[in-house]
């Protein structure tokens, strides 16, 4: 229907000569018999019409108007009508004022202003018809959105509930150390599903955004693959899957991002312990494949149908979003499994026979070109080996935090840790209070109402005697735009909370131990 041009000539005769005219500039119009047909025709689909005074005259021209009127907001179909008598002629002049999208020319018309008039209206029909598609994508997103949102806020109460039943039992357990320590657990791992989530929503959007800056080094392809294993391991032994590990024989390396690549390989094996039956079998393999890298994740479990195999790397996308398995997700991980194999330029297929047949995710990436590297030369793997412990210095910490809880609860963390740690919960009397605690590190929330956190740090920088102090700011957007604004304002690092307690006591131990030996502003040496 998307060049359907109408035609309503005031004779048969008309319409014969008006076909061929128009058939030889390659335009086929549709003939309407009546002005009735017409506005009939008008309500199955229209690009364009073509319709002559006469015509209109001899029908009921409200219909018309009524037909057009009743068109979609994005639709306003372009109508061009030939006049004998010009401008003046109560007819057109009525269809000037009714009609919207309305072109009058004046008869005996040029052939070559005919064409021109006819293609200018499909043309902007068709831009008109562009819209109504990207108006479609757009309410097909936001229906996903909304889909999304519901699932989503359906996986933040899954951890939720269990924290705050660990809560309870914490206030009725007294001193009952063991039943304290396993209700520990259960919020630690809790609260670390939450992190991920988030963490995976923060991650698609920077990539979506084309943001994402990937932190290549040179790695062992098996270094990758054990470390998917150890991080999923045990969600494959709880399922009682059995495992099947295969490695390359030589040792392949890539130049990648190791932390990424390791999420991404997790995913998948997350996956195929997620969508296989109890008791399964799970076979990973990485192997070099020519000038390639190839990581392979076999599951015998539910299978994926072949209508989905490609849409499943669409984001939001679940085979089926009202089953049990897939409520555990939010159907974004192999988004991110995609985008991430593709910026580091290789690809991922998914592979099965059918429903109930199992599925293979393939990954294949370029491996570095140099592969005859010394033993001594090895990569480090750093990103990927055990975070260094380091113990944290007796240290003056400011903490600044409107949200009570949030403060509170980090500077007893900070005096568990051997720190001498002092709360302000808004901007100005976090200065009052730096001024005269005149601490080694402070860490500012950056949403605060009235001095956020950027005025106070860019404040503090200027306060005589605090220009040496570290500074970083704690705040829950980790966007670069947000890290951009903190660097600019002073602050020495940026922390997306909820903070990581490891990385935190080694960040202070390594600035601190960057100005070791020279006393800090207040006199305390930091090591
Ligand atoms: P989620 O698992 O959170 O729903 P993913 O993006 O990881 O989201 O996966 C999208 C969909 O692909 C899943 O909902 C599931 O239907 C299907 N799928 C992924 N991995 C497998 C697998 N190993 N076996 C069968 N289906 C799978």
């Amino acid at each position: 229907m998307t060049g359907r041009l109408l035609l309503l000539p005031p004779t048969a005769r008309d319409a014969e000569l008006s076909c061929a005219i128009l058939a030889e500039a390659g335009l086929s119009p549709f003939i309407c018999q009546t002005l009735e047909e017409l506005c009939s025709e008008i309500g199955t689909g229209a690009a364009a019409v073509l319709l002559a005074d006469a015509a209109l005259k001899e029908g009921d021209p409200e219909r018309l108007a009524a037909a057009l009127a009743h068109q979609p907001p994005w639709s306003d179909v372009p109508v061009i009508l030939l006049t004998p008598l010009g401008p003046d002629s109560i007819t057109a002049l009525w269809a000037m004022q009714t009609l919207g999208n309305i072109t009058v020319l004046d008869q005996p018309v040029r052939v070559m202003t005919l064409v021109s008039a006819l293609r200018t209206a499909l043309k902007a029909r068709q831009r008109q018809y562009e819209l109504r598609d990207r108006l479609d994508a757009l309410r097909q997103s936001d229906r996903q959105k909304d889909e999304f949102l519901a699932t989503l806020s359906h996986e933040l109460r899954n951890p939720l509930a269990p924290i705050r039943n660990a809560l309870h039992v914490l206030r009725l357990a007294g001193n009952d150390e063991q039943t304290r320590a396993r209700v520990l657990d259960t919020m630690e791992r809790q609260v670390g599903n939450v992190i991920r989530l988030v963490d995976d929503l923060l991650e698609l959007s920077r990539i979506n955004q084309g943001r994402i800056e990937l932190r290549k080094e040179r790695i062992k392809l098996q270094t990758v693959l054990r470390s998917a294993l150890e991080s999923s391991g045990p969600q494959v032994e709880d399922a009682g899957h059995e495992l099947i590990v295969s490695e390359p024989r030589e040792t392949i390396l890539l130049h990648a991002d190791p932390v990424r690549l390791v999420q991404v390989v997790a995913n998948l094996l997350n996956n195929a312990a997620k969508y296989t039956d109890r008791g399964g079998r799970i076979e990973v393999s990485a192997r070099g494949e020519g000038e390639d890298a190839v990581i392979s994740v076999k599951d015998t479990g539910i299978g994926i149908p072949r209508d989905m195999l490609s849409r499943i790397f669409d984001m939001f996308v679940q085979v089926d979003p009202s089953g049990d398995r897939a409520r555990q997700g939010l159907g974004i991980g192999l988004t991110l499994v995609k985008r991430i194999v593709e910026l580091h330029g290789g690809h991922v297929e998914a592979h099965s026979a059918g429903t109930g047949q199992g599925s293979e995710f393939i990954i294949r990436l370029p491996a570095f070109a140099d592969q005859r590297v010394k033993r001594e030369e090895m990569p480090l793997d750093a990103a990927l080996g055990e975070r260094r412990k380091v113990d944290a210095a007796r240290l003056r910490i400011l903490v600044v935090d409107d949200h009570h809880d949030a403060g509170d609860s980090l500077a007893t963390v900070l005096r568990l840790l051997g720190h001498v740690v002092r709360v302000a919960y808004d901007g100005p009397s976090g200065l009052v209070a730096a001024r005269a605690f005149q601490p080694d590190v402070a860490l500012l929330d950056i949403g605060m109402p009235g001095m956020d956190g950027i005025e106070l740090g860019q404040r503090l920088r200027h306060e005589v005697g605090l220009e040496r102090m570290l500074m970083f700011a704690l705040t829950g957007f980790g966007r670069d735009e947000d890290r951009h604004r903190s660097r600019e304002a002073g602050f020495d690092a940026h922390l997306v909370k909820p903070v990581d307690l490891a990385s935190l006591s080694q960040l202070i131990a390594e600035q601190a131990r960057g100005a070791a030996g020279t006393p800090t502003a207040s006199g305390h040496t930091a090591s």
